[in-house]
């Protein structure tokens, strides 16, 4: 089976690990720190926060930005069920704003015309939450335009994304945001097995995540209420969950961020070679924004409707692991009962009839990646 994305794990990253488990410590060592420099100056982002996972990281984002009850997070229906569900965690309420069918991005336009009709309405979200779809970067200049003029706090949902780049920047850098997340599940670009990061230009929502991932607690003389106790006294300021990412995994990112540059490098010349050769057959390539560098975690094709299943289901049988991203999170039995409807979401429903995940990865080969193309050419 040629998966349709895979870890890439080296004896330098077992070693890593190893080394952390003879250490003192699993858990609150050196090991997180050092994995946030990494982030930091692969990003240029000023401030790192390591969690447990993606999802972690965009729930103390929200969090950070004080997003609740009465409060509105709008995000992307093509993406992973993480995105929205947060929202929900903190208590707001979740609407999405359509994709632009080429990049499978949130639409800038459709956006600023659903802003006009929720200004008048009163139903301005607090939190904007663009989503990275495959690694490429949404607009997000035209999204923090947007967002600035309306007030609105912006999350990036980078996931995908890391290693991409945006208006020659790193995606991370966090320009046009207030936050931007990362995951580093095995199928992403790096890995930690669970992980993510939030990445941010603000000290004080940085130390606010720091918080929050750690039970709300503090240690820090300035931030309490009273005088310390003594050397074991510490003070809860808020409510924090342990969202905390261990030594482990940590090492194993500090391992993997050495090869990011190396991975998203090959993963574009896998990507343009696909250009390349899938250009003659009767199926649509993802488009690209100018000035954005994907990382290209997924490459995704579109294929005629009434073709898709059979397409997919002869590429699995033919070894090729390949997957859909994603099913439109707003037709999801859960959004379904909070009123949601088949038809709300149309680019993201028709690009989701189409999509299908052709593998791409760190080490795929162009043994591997003929013989993708080869399946593909059989059925179309
Ligand atoms: C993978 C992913 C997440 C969740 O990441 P975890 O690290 O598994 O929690 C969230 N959003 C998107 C777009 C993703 O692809």
């Amino acid at each position: 089976m040629i998966p349709y994305g895979r870890q890439d794990i080296t004896q330098d990253d077992i070693d890593a690990v190893s080394e952390v488990l003879r250490s003192d410590y699993l858990t609150q060592g050196p090991a997180v720190p050092r994995f946030e420099a990494a982030l930091t100056a692969a990003t240029g982002a000023a401030h790192a926060v390591a969690v447990n996972s993606a999802t972690s990281a965009l729930h103390i984002a929200c969090l950070a930005l004080d997003l609740g009850p009465g409060d509105r997070l709008w995000t992307s229906p093509n993406t992973f069920v993480a995105s929205a569900n947060v929202g929900r965690l903190c208590g707001a309420d979740v609407d999405f704003v359509d994709i632009d069918a080429d990049t499978f991005n949130m639409d800038p336009a459709k956006l600023a015309a659903k802003l006009e009709t929720a200004e008048r309405d009163g139903t301005l979200p607090k939190v904007l939450m663009p989503v990275h779809m495959c690694g490429q970067s949404a607009d997000m200049e035209a999204i923090g335009t947007l967002a600035r003029r309306y007030g609105i706090r912006v999350v990036e949902d980078a996931s995908h994304a890391i290693g991409g780049s945006y208006k020659d920047k790193p995606v991370g850098a966090c320009p046009h945001s207030d936050i931007t997340v990362f995951s580093f599940h095995p199928v992403k670009i790096v890995t930690t097995a669970e992980g993510g990061a939030a990445v941010t230009n603000d000290p004080e929502l940085a130390a606010r995540m720091d918080r929050l991932r750690s039970h709300g607690v503090t240690r820090d003389a300035d931030l309490m209420t009273t005088e310390s106790e003594g050397g074991w006294y510490y003070q809860m300021l808020e409510l924090g969950l342990n969202y905390r990412m261990t030594e482990m995994q940590a090492a194993l990112g500090v391992s993997q961020m050495g090869r990011l540059a190396s991975y998203v490098d090959h993963r574009a010349a896998l990507a343009d070679r696909y250009d390349d050769v899938l250009g003659e057959l009767p199926l649509d390539r993802p488009g690209r924004l100018p000035d954005a560098g994907s990382s290209w975690h997924l490459y995704v094709i579109r294929v005629a409707a009434e073709r898709r299943r059979e397409v997919f289901d002869h590429l699995r049988a033919s070894g090729i692991g390949v997957n859909v991203h994603y099913i439109p999170v707003h037709t999801q039995p859960y959004w379904q009962a909070q009123g949601f409807r088949p038809g709300d979401f149309p680019e993201s429903e028709t690009y989701y009839s189409r999509a299908i995940s052709i593998p791409v990865f760190g080490t795929m080969t162009e043994d591997q990646q003929d013989e993708v193309v080869a399946r593909l050419r059989e059925m179309l």
